[in-house]
């Protein structure tokens, strides 16, 4: 049985996959079975920030490997606070929590938000805010958060305490906020529904709603932190820094790793027993994310995201057939004037360029945040063809 047949004899069949078998990468390139090269400008959505196989982060996890890989929680281990002090000192947070994914990253935040509040002597806050169309991930409190019914309406019912409020609505976050808010948890940028970006006056009111209620005010960076959006985390775009935020995604350099950051009194929420991950920050996915956060804060590669990403943007902007162009840093969304998404990026993966579409007429581009503006040229001749 070839690769694809046994996936689909044996692997439930949670994904529409193209029938391709990626076999192996590097930088912004993956090869096929047969050899064929491809163009990545997905990057495993938007996880592979340094490309695929980035030598530095290879070594690590090869190191770390022959030396230790899980002993759990019970004990200590190097890696771990190391890269919290790190993670913690680049995004002005307190302390972390770590996990696996950014679905456990968010159930972690807003588990810690829910216990703030009884901590603080008001177990009657249990209202988590969100907003609709937003994307937190699948496990059942994280798809419960996501502001869009069509992940949720098989999984009913729901945790309870959730309101969704349209992104960028300030009067509508105002009227949801109220004396049972113990969270407002939003995406700087929605990645998911076609990038999005916040207003500033949008996560201004949810940082002064938080304020006033004491509230935490939860960031899902698990998509826009360490480097997308042309800044380290997506808050830096908007001048407001959350109570918690959350990572994933680049976090790992392309190994799972999440991690759930809180400041101040946030930071010491959660005592022993409360909450816990067996896998959650064992050595070789720390030392995997040591590698590729020092790279991604030494490399320049914040940089490079801002200065390609804005170039893309521009470029992207110009070709017919494209009516808008939403972008910070390597996170673009380009809408079609017409419902092709899907034919555009199927016709482009046949012609070596993997793309993402994220709804009938929209394109989600979030490469390498190593790409340089030949690879965009090389990308853009190819879309403008099939558009
Ligand atoms: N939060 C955001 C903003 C995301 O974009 C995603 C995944 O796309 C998640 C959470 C869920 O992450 P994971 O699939 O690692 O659980």
């Amino acid at each position: 049985m070839d690769t694809i047949e046994l996936d689909n004899q044996y692997v439930m069949h949670t994904y529409g996959r193209f029938p391709v078998v990626f076999t192996h990468g590097e930088g912004c390139f993956l090869y096929d079975e047969n050899g064929k090269e491809y163009l990545d400008l997905l990057a495993g959505i938007a996880v592979c920030g340094l490309g695929h196989c980035p030598p530095k982060v290879v070594e690590a996890i090869r190191e770390q490997a022959g030396t230790l890989m899980h002993v759990s929680n019970l004990f200590h281990t190097q890696p771990q606070p190391k890269l919290a002090k790190l993670l913690c000192e680049a995004a002005g947070m307190t302390k972390a929590f770590f996990c696996n994914s950014g679905a456990e990253a968010n159930e972690a935040a807003m588990k810690l938000a829910r216990k703030a509040a009884k901590v603080a002597g008001h177990p009657e806050k249990t209202e988590i805010i969100t907003a609709e169309q937003s994307f937190h991930g699948r496990t059942l409190a994280a798809i419960t958060a996501t502001g869009q019914p069509k992940y949720q309406k098989s999984f009913t019912p729901l945790v309870p305490d959730f309101k969704y409020v349209p992104y960028n609505d300030v009067d509508a976050l105002e009227a949801a906020a109220g004396e049972k808010t113990c969270a407002i948890m939003m995406e700087p940028v929605q990645g998911e529904s076609g990038v999005h970006p916040a207003t500033k006056e949008f996560l201004q009111a949810a940082r002064e709603l938080c304020d006033t209620l004491g509230a935490v005010l939860i960031f899902d960076e698990v998509q826009t932190g360490l480097g997308r959006t042309g800044k380290l985390f997506g808050y830096e775009n908007y001048d407001v820094v959350p109570d918690v935020m959350t990572l994933a995604k680049t976090l790992g350099g392309g190994f799972p790793i999440g991690a759930c950051l809180a400041r101040g009194k946030y930071a010491d929420v959660f005592e022993p027993g409360d909450h816990a991950s067996t896998f959650g920050g064992n050595p070789l996915a720390c030392a995997a994310s040591l590698a590729a956060v020092t790279e991604i804060l030494e490399g320049g590669w914040v940089e490079n995201a801002r200065e390609v990403g804005a170039y893309f943007a521009e470029r992207l902007r110009k070709l017919p057939g494209i009516t808008e162009v939403r972008a910070m840093g390597l996170m673009i969304g380009a809408d079609i004037d017409k419902p092709v998404a899907k034919q555009v990026v199927a016709k482009s993966l046949e012609k070596g360029l993997v793309l993402n579409a994220t709804g009938e007429s929209t394109l989600r581009f979030v490469p390498p945040l190593i790409i340089t503006k030949e690879l965009v040229d090389r990308a853009i001749a190819i879309v403008s063809d099939e558009l």
